[in-house]
């Protein structure tokens, strides 16, 4: 029954703006009920009014997506056609643990039973993500492909955090030039000849812009994400050029992290001593799961 559930047609939610939150939310893998900003209890399904104390004050607010069955059926005789194909389904009265109660779609392999602990997950039905609960230990939901895939499972570091930041510091020197020029026969007479380098505008001699953002892959493979991560993309500004036995700042933020793949977006800024920044600009990462290997 859970396979058949992502290829079947069926009608989708309705959503309004009262309830458009709920569902944006839970399509991106949070559940949300509203809160009473003056009573403190969580509200389902979503209104205008506070049904415990009348309140108009009410938010939305995440909440801890595990529950109890309270109560469910067994579909077998759908009230609309386009679900025969999944049947028979479970739908089950599930009590959220902040209290209140939500009538959904519950994942299972067997019969629930009652008090069963249930978990949220947002599941593909019909090519829509919409808000389910199922019955699984995680390994055996992974397993079914009933819950979005873990994608940092195994990575040194471990999932990293929106704004999780880094810096690394170091100060250039004229081997660097040198090592650049081993490393890829880049011998730009802006690097070598002093006396020219002071008649370009940069007016001294620097180091190639590799020497810089090498900082950058430093930071993320020591740091942030850490161990195993490799740029699948860079995009850089070079605003600043850098001269020789200059100090250097390296900053990486995390801007984005995916949950089904270890890939994040981040923000990356090179300044000099002066807190000019020579190279700004945004980066993607892949960390691969080196634990056990
Ligand atoms: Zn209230």
């Amino acid at each position: 029954m859970v396979e058949k559930l992502a290829s079947i047609s069926v009608p989708g939610p309705t959503p309004i703006p009262l309830t458009q939150e709920f569902w944006t939310s839970a399509k991106n893998g949070v559940l949300v009920t509203q809160i009473c900003g003056d009573c403190g209890q969580h509200v389902f399904y979503p209104r205008g009014r506070c049904p415990f104390c009348w309140s108009g004050d009410l938010e939305w607010a995440p909440v801890s997506g595990k529950g109890r069955l309270k109560s469910y059926s067994q579909v077998w005789k759908p009230g609309n056609k386009s679900w025969i194909p999944a049947t028979p389904y479970i739908v089950g009265l599930v009590e959220l643990d902040e209290g209140p109660k939500m009538l959904t779609t519950v994942l299972c392999a067997d019969l629930p039973e009652v008090g069963d602990r249930l978990t949220f997950v947002p599941f593909n039905i019909g090519g829509r993500v919409l808000p389910c609960f199922h019955a699984f230990t995680e390994e055996e939901a992974q397993a079914m492909g009933a819950m979005e895939k873990d994608g940092w499972q195994g990575v040194i570091n471990g999932k990293p955090k929106i704004g999780d930041t880094v810096e690394r510091v170091r100060t250039t020197k004229l081997e660097d030039i040198h090592a650049f020029t081993e490393m890829t026969g880049d011998r730009n007479p802006v690097h070598y000849d002093e006396e020219l380098a002071k008649k370009t505008p940069f007016g001294k001699l620097i180091v190639q812009g590799g020497v810089t953002t090498g900082m950058l892959n430093a930071c993320v493979a020591e740091d942030l994400p850490g161990p195993g991560t490799v740029f699948l993309n860079t995009n850089l500004n070079f605003l600043k050029a850098v001269g020789v036995g200059e100090k250097i700042t390296a900053r990486v933020e995390v801007e984005t992290v995916r949950d089904d793949k270890p890939i994040c977006g981040l923000k990356v800024l090179i300044s000099d001593s002066q807190g000019d920044a020579c190279v700004e600009g945004e980066a993607t990462t892949y960390t691969m799961a080196l634990k056990g290997l």
